[in-house]
């Protein structure tokens, strides 16, 4: 007997009748002879509509009462797959992040787990039920609920796996698997058979959304078999696998290509080049906690130094802010910024063992009349920042420029 964690997103319990539906998969899968564990997103939407209704109240409302109001999302869909379960005849029992003891750190709305309390589950489990856990939310240590980050029930869900030590976790979305690229911008986009923890976890932090970045991180960390797959698909699909990197696989160079529209970016300029200088201005952002990414410096030969970096383009207007005033200390000759840029990624642990890869990125990006305005590459992969109007063109130009495409099927709703 195999326990199984299947993860529902949004979209696959965005109706009743989808809630049906995944009701049908699960009893199909425990009729299989399997334990099933089920992890549930909100309806999809539901998120966005709390939110907004506090921000009508407050534009930055308080983070611990964002997590008592948001995790409610969750809690719909628990009940609700539950009587639809019980309904078709199945066992169930639904939990919240507090009743299973779900422990986090206080960091409210990205929130860290410490602990999983499995017994009771364990008993329900022997005692034939499916169990059905509320997806993104936890509790701190003093008994405050918390939330993982948006698109945290992917962690739920493999934090769950790993705590069980199921045999598979299985992520249900509304695509069949992990693509070359997001198939909503590139529908030549190619499913893949399997991709490693490692470029998972890039694709994940470069922007693709499919999977939240610490649920990759636990998956690898655990050794949590983790698996992608459509609820929309009739049957079992095989989805992609996300796997150690093993010698028979084949080795694509490039994997993927990941997008993010989420950043902006800053720059100084023409400020004194002397020890302490980047310290000065990066440390103030960081100061006033506004994570910054890519980070570019340029020393001209008049004895002044030019920095250019990416910050979320939520904090982009604190950032412009807090550097402007940087700027002014340090004399810098101006104070710049753009939010209208995104950041293009190519992912491949085969960039490892071949060269030219960026140059071929450039040229290719060069015939299509497209700048670009900052680079940066580590081990397996190459990214570039370019304006926002070049999104699609540039992922398009570069999935064709490395032959990531396939015949053009592609089975997403
Ligand atoms: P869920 O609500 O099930 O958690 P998400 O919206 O978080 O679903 O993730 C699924 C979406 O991720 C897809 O609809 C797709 O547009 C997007 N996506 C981004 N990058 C990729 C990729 N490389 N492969 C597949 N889907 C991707
Ligand atoms: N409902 C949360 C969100 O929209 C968590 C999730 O769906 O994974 O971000
Ligand atoms: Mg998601």
């Amino acid at each position: 007997m195999a326990l199984i964690v299947q993860k529902y997103g949004g979209t696959s319990v965005g109706t009743v009748e989808r809630i049906q539906a995944v009701a049908d998969r699960v009893i199909a899968t425990k009729n299989k002879g399997n334990q099933v564990v089920v992890v549930v997103s909100a309806m999809s939407g539901q998120t966005n509509k709390l939110i907004a209704l506090a921000k009508d109240i407050d534009e930055q409302p308080p983070a611990h009462e964002m997590d008592v109001l948001v995790s409610t999302g969750e809690q719909v869909t628990i009940a609700l797959l539950s009587i639809a379960l019980m309904k078709k005849g199945a066992e169930a029992k639904s939990y919240t992040g507090s009743q299973i003891k779900m422990l986090t750190d206080s960091a409210h709305g990205k929130a860290r787990i410490l602990d999983i309390q499995c017994d009771n589950m364990q008993k329900d489990l022997q005692d034939n039920k499916v169990i059905v856990v509320a997806g993104f939310q936890g509790i701190d240590e003093l008994g405050r609920i918390t939330t993982l980050g948006r698109g945290g029930s992917d962690t739920t869900a493999v934090a769950m796996a790993a705590a069980l030590k199921a045999d598979e976790c299985q992520i249900y979305t509304d695509v069949d698997g992990v693509y070359t690229t997001d198939p909503r911008v590139e529908p030549k986009a190619r499913k893949l058979d399997r991709i490693t923890f490692e470029e998972m976890l890039e694709m994940a932090s470069l922007g693709s959304k499919i999977l939240q970045i610490r649920s990759v991180e636990f998956a690898g960390k655990y050794n949590v078999p983790l698996r992608v797959l459509s609820s929309f698909e009739e049957g079992e699909g095989a989805g992609t696998l996300i796997t150690t990197e093993d010698d028979e696989m084949e080795q694509a160079v490039i994997s993927g290509i990941a997008f993010n529209r989420d950043e902006a970016q800053l720059t100084i300029s023409g400020v004194p080049d002397k020890p302490g200088v980047a310290s000065d201005i990066l440390g103030a952002i960081t100061k006033v906690n506004i994570e910054i990414d890519m980070i570019v410096q340029n020393v001209g030969e008049d004895g002044t130094t030019d920095f250019t970096f990416t910050v979320h383009r939520n904090d982009y207007v604190n950032a412009l802010d807090c550097l402007t005033q940087t700027g002014d200390k340090l004399g810098a000759k101006k104070v710049y910024g753009n939010d209208s840029i995104v950041k293009l990624s190519l992912v491949g642990v085969g960039m490892r063992s071949h060269a030219g890869i960026a140059s071929t990125m450039f040229a290719a990006l060069a015939e299509e009349g497209i700048n670009i305005l900052m680079i940066s590459t580590s081990e397996i992969k190459i990214s570039v920042v370019v304006a926002e109007k070049y999104l699609e063109l540039g992922v398009r130009t570069l999935h064709s420029a490395f032959g990531l495409e396939n015949d053009g099927t592609l089975s997403c709703i």
